[in-house]
């Protein structure tokens, strides 16, 4: 099922409200562009957003353009309601990034039927636009 929205419902779509140090990914996602913060000093790939890095402690933190391909780590199928916005049946995944590990990041699937996925499955990176100033970005079946 591709990812469908109750237009009527979209003032039920929760806008990102970020903290000072996520704000440069949802300015690089209304720009259509996947960003992760990458430590300047050990190298290491970090999301979800933060101050610091994880691994040396280093507040050396810059965002560093994602290349959108990864692979599902695992997901799950919501077939109940949970807002009316989303149509259900819809996908949540946990994609691992094939060039950013460690990172993995929760987002839908824009065109797959549930019965479609499995684990390791090769997924790029689209946009979803919620609103026309709003996309989220979003994954689906990988197909070079
Ligand atoms: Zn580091």
């Amino acid at each position: 099922m591709a990812l469908q929205l109750n237009r009527r419902y979209v003032k039920y779509f929760f806008e990102p409200v970020a903290e000072s140090f996520e704000e440069g990914f949802w300015e690089a996602v209304k720009r259509r562009e996947l960003v992760f913060q990458r430590c300047g000093q050990c190298r290491e790939w970090l999301h979800p957003p933060r101050p610091m890095c994880h691994k040396c402690k280093s507040f050396d933190l810059r965002w560093e353009k994602s290349t959108g391909k990864g692979k599902i780590y695992s997901y799950v199928t919501f077939t109940r309601e949970v807002n009316p916005l989303y149509v259900v049946p819809f996908e949540v995944v946990l994609v691992e990034m094939d060039d950013e590990k460690p990172v993995r990041m929760v987002a839908n699937m824009l065109d797959t039927k549930p019965e479609e996925l499995y684990i390791g499955m090769p997924v790029e990176l689209d946009f979803f636009d919620v609103t026309p100033k709003q996309p989220i970005p979003i994954f689906k079946k990988r197909t070079a």
